[in-house]
This record gives structure tokens, C-alpha cells and sequence, in this order.
């Protein structure tokens, strides 16, 4: 894999100040295929002077002629999407099939979409005596997670550029390559110097250091909980706006009525799209006791139809987890559940293959709601299968985590699964196989976060007020 030596800082490539590096490893054969610079706290006050340079400049160009460079975007993605999904395959591991269909498909959906919204959505209200400015918020600080390495970066930096700010990203170490290939394709689209720039580093030195920086007006941070309470902290002590998409545990229920074969099957390919590791994963599937077991055995046989092995491979349903780090944590989570008494009845917790972070796709029945593998977010190929008694039952399942982010509902109508939908406390529900819309609001209740991304609302994420009065 080709990579730059260098981060991308007022439209070009630049040295980085220091000499650190990251090694980008293939996670389905354990071969370092790359090396990028480890960029340091100079490496990102450079990008946020850069950023903050571009600032007026972008903020005043009119918005259509921003909208227009983000169709350009999105036309030089569509132009190098092969690249850029066997980039995503190299350094991430999904299988090459759904790195082109959803990880990149989905961010070009996404940058269609700003490049029409930025040019048609209302920058100015009148409201009484008033007229309400809704102006760029300034520069932001995106920091992003290596589970959809391209789309985590389009769903912040589409809307910024719609609203007229200007950005610094801080990629996810694991998956810097993808995010090198984006930077070029801003470059290419002619988005002017400066008003996109990239810093690739670790978390604790580059991503704290953007996260703490005076220059920049709203951090936007993509994931785990434990690092956004952290950047949540950062950022509230200086007073700067910070959105916060996080982890998820969501709930997958399905009310006596529903379609069972269609619920279970569906379901199970939502936990091992990505090898588990979408934040939205449905990973918990509620079940009424009367068809538990038929439940256990539709989902049993499902799995099976996942085989792991090269992504390349187009046979291959199932890539390996992103890194030696996940593959323990995975493992553990599975070994844990195995101890507090769940019933494995597919998977397990041993290496598939010898080479590759390979986790074999796993399936828990008879799995109670204080388990540890019920209650932490484990982000593998593992479901968890709970029953439950009655619809208030299923319900305090449902809502007994600390996080909120997805959910899916099936039932025998959609007005019942509708009345089931208002009483979780989550931010997304699929109703009976509902599809991933770029146009909803995606975001958490609870501890998955703060704000909203993708659509009108996250354009409004990157705004800030003024009202003048008359
Ligand atoms: P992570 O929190 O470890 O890392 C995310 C990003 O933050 C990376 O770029 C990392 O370098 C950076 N970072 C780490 N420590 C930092 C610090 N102290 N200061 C500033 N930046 C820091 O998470 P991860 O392991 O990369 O991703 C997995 C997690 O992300 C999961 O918990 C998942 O649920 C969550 N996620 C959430 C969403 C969502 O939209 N809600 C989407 C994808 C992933």
C-alpha cells in the first residue's frame, strides 16, 4: 500500500515535525503493510492554524458554490472507489464485497446528500421581529474511530464544509490509509488549501491534543464511551461545543406476530456485518419465552452461512476483528459469558484460523440481562439471545443498558412495533427491517452520546445562532 509521509496541512503534504510512526498491519494475515507519521501536538497546532487560516474565507463563500465543491467530492470518491475499498479491505478487513457497497457506498450517499442539502437548506429564519443567522460554528476538531474508516470521516466533514467551517481530522491509528486517500481526494475536488486538513497520530497525543487546543471552536469525536467522557471534560472545561457519538448495546425485539425466520435472519446479519463492529449492532435479540427455542435454532443455522477467511476471498462473509487488541478483548468477552453460565450454542472463543484476528461467528441463548456479554458493548461477531416473558418484560430488557444508539422492533404491524418503538429510550429503530437512511438523524440517548450526525440535523450540529432584531 502507497502512503504518504506526511500530513496533509494547508493544501499539501508536509513532514511531520517529529519522527514517531504508526505501523498500518493487515488484520487478516498480520503483515505490516504501511507506515504513516505519528503526528505530534506541533503537527496539530499546524493544522489548526491552517484551519483557522481558511476560516473566513470558507465561511463566505456562498453556499451552493460549497455545495457544488462537496459534489465534486463525492464524484472523486465515486471515481476511486475501488481503491479506496481494498484500501479499506487491507487495513480494516472487511470483505472486499461489503467494503464497496457499504463502506464506500454509504459515505458517497452521504456526500450526495450534503452536496444537495448544503446548497437548499435555509441558513436564515425570520421569527417575529427577528432574523435568526444560523453562521458556521468555526473550526472543528474531528476525531474518528477504524470501524467505517471512510464514512466516519464523510459524515463530519460533508456537513462542516456545507456550513462553512473549516476542519482538522485526527484518524483512527488503525486506519490512516483510507483517511490519507480521502485527504487526496479532497485536493483533487479542489476544496481550497487549508480548509481540510489531516493529522494522523495516536489517540492520547494527537487526538488530546486537537481535542485541547485553543483554536479549535467544537470537537466532534466518534468512539468509545470511555474516551468521550474524557473529550467531553476537555471540552466542557473550555467551554467549546463538542458532539459525542459513542458506543451502543442495542436491542433487537421481536413481538409474538413477527415474521420469526425473516426477524432472526436479518438480525443475525446485522451483528456480523463488519465482524460485529458497527456501534448500532443489533447485538442483543429479545425473543418471547414461547418461541425462544425455535428462535436459537433459526439463528444457529444463520451463522453458519457466515464463513471467515480472506477478505478478498469473495466466498468470505466474515473478515477478522481490526487488531491483536480486539481479537483478545472479543475472545475474552466470549470466554466470560461461557463463565457467568449463557449457552454457547455456536462459536466460541478459539481461533478459528492460525494466522488473522479471526473470531468464529458466535451465537448465546439462554443469556440473563445482567451479564456481563448482556450489558458491555463487545463489538465482535457475538449475539446474545434473551428471553422474555411478557411486552413490559421485553421493554425493561430493552432499556436496561447504559447506552442507546440503535434498536429494532418486528411485530405483526407496524403500528404495534411503532407503539413498542416510542417507549425505548434509544435514538434509531428499525421497524420490521426498516433500511439505513442517510437522511435520519444517527445518534445516542444515554451514555451513546451527544448530537446528532448525517442529514438537516447533522448540518446543525456544525451552526451557531445570531438573531437580529428589527
Ligand atoms: P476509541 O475511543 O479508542 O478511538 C476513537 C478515536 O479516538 C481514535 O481516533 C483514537 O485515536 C482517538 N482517541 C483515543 N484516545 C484519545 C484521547 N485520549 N484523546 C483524543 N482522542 C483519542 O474507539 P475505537 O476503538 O477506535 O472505536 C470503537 C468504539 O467506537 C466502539 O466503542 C464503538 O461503539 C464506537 N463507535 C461509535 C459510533 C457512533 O456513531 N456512535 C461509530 C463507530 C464507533
Amino acid at each position: 500500500m502507497k502512503a504518504h509521509d506526511g500530513m496533509y496541512i494547508g493544501g499539501a503534504w508536509r513532514p511531520a515535525a517529529g519522527r514517531d510512526r504508526i505501523e498500518v498491519v493487515n488484520p487478516a494475515d498480520e503483515q505490516v503493510i504501511a507506515e504513516v507519521p505519528a503526528g505530534s501536538a506541533d503537527d496539530v497546532d499546524a493544522a489548526v492554524r491552517a484551519a483557522r487560516a481558511a476560516l473566513p474565507g470558507w465561511a463566505a463563500t456562498a453556499p451552493a458554490e460549497r455545495a457544488a465543491l462537496i459534489g465534486a467530492l463525492r464524484d472523486v470518491l465515486l471515481a476511486r472507489k475501488g481503491e479506496i475499498a481494498q484500501t479499506i479491505t487491507a487495513e480494516l478487513g472487511s470483505p472486499l464485497g461489503f467494503s464497496e457497497m457499504v463502506q464506500v457506498g454509504a459515505p458517497i450517499a452521504v456526500a450526495s446528500s450534503y452536496a444537495e442539502l448544503g446548497a437548499s437548506y435555509a441558513f436564515e429564519e425570520r421569527l417575529g421581529n427577528s432574523t435568526v443567522l444560523l453562521e458556521p460554528i468555526g473550526v472543528v476538531g474531528a476525531i474518528t474511530p477504524w470501524n467505517y474508516p471512510l464514512h466516519q470521516v464523510v459524515a463530519k466533514v460533508a456537513p462542516a464544509l456545507a456550513a462553512g467551517c473549516t476542519l482538522v481530522l485526527k484518524p483512527a491509528e488503525d486506519t490512516p490509509l483510507t483517511a490519507q486517500l480521502f485527504a487526496e481526494a479532497v485536493h483533487e475536488a479542489g476544496i481550497p488549501a487549508g480548509v481540510f486538513n489531516l493529522v494522523t497520530g495516536t489517540g492520547p497525543v494527537a487526538g488530546q491534543a486537537l481535542a485541547a487546543h485553543e483554536g479549535v471552536d467544537l470537537v466532534s469525536f466518534t468512539g468509545s464511551t470511555a474516551v468521550g467522557k474524557q473529550i467531553g471534560a476537555t471540552a466542557g472545561a473550555a467551554v467549546k461545543r463538542v458532539a459525542l457519538e459513542l458506543g451502543g448495546k442495542s436491542a433487537n425485539v421481536i413481538l409474538p406476530g413477527a415474521d420469526l425466520a425473516k426477524a432472526v435472519a436479518t438480525g443475525v446479519g446485522h451483528v456480523m456485518n463488519n465482524t460485529g463492529q458497527s456501534c448500532n449492532a443489533l447485538t442483543r435479540m429479545l425473543v418471547h419465552r414461547d418461541q425462544y427455542e425455535e428462535a436459537v435454532s433459526l439463528a444457529a443455522a444463520a451463522v453458519a452461512t457466515y464463513p471467515s477467511g480472506d477478505p478478498t476471498d469473495p466466498a468470505t462473509r466474515l473478515g477478522p476483528v481490526v487488531n491483536a487488541k480486539q481479537h483478545e478483548r472479543v475472545r475474552g468477552y466470549i470466554a466470560k459469558g461461557v463463565e457467568e453460565g449463557a449457552r454457547l450454542v455456536a462459536g466460541g472463543p478459539d481461533a478459528p484460523h492460525e494466522r488473522g484476528y479471526f473470531v468464529a461467528p458466535t451465537v448465546f441463548a439462554d443469556v440473563t440481562p445482567e451479564m456481563t456479554i448482556a450489558q458491555e458493548e463487545i463489538f465482535g461477531p457475538v449475539l446474545s439471545i434473551l428471553p422474555y416473558e411478557d411486552e413490559e418484560d421485553a421493554l425493561r430488557i430493552a432499556n436496561g443498558t447504559v447506552y442507546g444508539l440503535g434498536g429494532a422492533v418486528w411485530a405483526a404491524d407496524e403500528e404495534t412495533a411503532v407503539a413498542f418503538a416510542r417507549r425505548m429510550d434509544t435514538g434509531q429503530v428499525d421497524i420490521n427491517g426498516g433500511r439505513f437512511n442517510v437522511l435520519a438523524p444517527f445518534g445516542g440517548y444515554k451514555q451513546s452520546g451527544v448530537g446528532r450526525e448525517l442529514g438537516p440535523h447533522g448540518l446543525a450540529e456544525y451552526l451557531q445562532t445570531k438573531s437580529l432584531q428589527f
